[in-house]
């Protein structure tokens, strides 16, 4: 039986702190030094600084749900009703419900939304497509984009997904699918290093990106 973490501790520290520092390596971009230091930090935080965190922690993932339109973040309101399942950026009146931004994550809608001048909608596939590890259609958002294509009111479909090999893919099974029935599909184009993912990219670059699309 494998074990489980927290079974066994190979640290010379104790086991409540080694945990901790368990935890914090989960987390991308942290190795067992910086995990280490933040524990340490941890520990000589007051109570209530660390209480206050994983309060913080916990209401994050019980408060916030996907919207049914984008599936943006949004924060679940008290008493909300079931009907009330759309996000603030879907709601707004003044935002244009023609022209829709698909991007892979909720990272790169936020890094166009902080440049303040896309006044379009978004459409968070949650993933790409990347064939070689069993990931199709099917296991992304494309159905959700299809219902709201099917309305009627979309014409333009930006797709903003990394220029890897699976963005790239995943970029031109959305032209396939949808040019055919009319909808203008443009690719963002110039600025962005081939290679490299989205939310990396600086915001001035990635919004210069998005006003040179192109057609597919
Ligand atoms: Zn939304």
């Amino acid at each position: 039986m494998p074990q489980k973490p927290g079974d066994r501790n190979p640290s010379p520290y104790p086991m409540p702190f080694y945990r901790v520092i368990e935890a914090l390596r989960t987390l991308p971009g942290i190795g067992v030094r910086t995990a280490t230091k933040l524990a340490f930090h941890l520990l000589k935080s007051s109570d209530e600084e660390v209480f206050a965190l994983s309060g913080h922690l916990s209401l994050m993932k019980k408060e916030l749900v996907l919207c049914s339109v984008c599936q943006n973040i949004r924060e679940l309101p008290e008493n909300a009703s079931t009907d009330d399942t759309v996000c603030t950026l879907c709601r707004d009146p003044s935002r244009d419900d023609g022209l829709i931004m698909v991007v892979e994550d909720v990272q790169t809608l936020y890094a166009v939304e902080r440049s303040g001048e896309f006044q379009g909608l978004y459409h968070v596939l949650m993933g790409r497509l990347s064939p070689l590890d069993g990931i199709g259609p099917d296991s992304i958002r494309i159905k959700e984009l299809i219902s709201r294509v099917e309305t009627g009111q979309v014409r333009e479909i930006i797709v903003a997904t990394s220029p890897t090999t699976e963005g790239e893919a995943t970029a031109l099974y959305i032209s396939r699918l949808f040019k055919p029935v009319g909808i203008r599909i443009s690719r963002i184009a110039f600025g962005i290093p081939v290679g490299l993912e989205l939310e990396y990219v600086d915001d001035m670059t990635l919004i210069r990106s998005v006003e040179g699309r192109r057609l597919m």
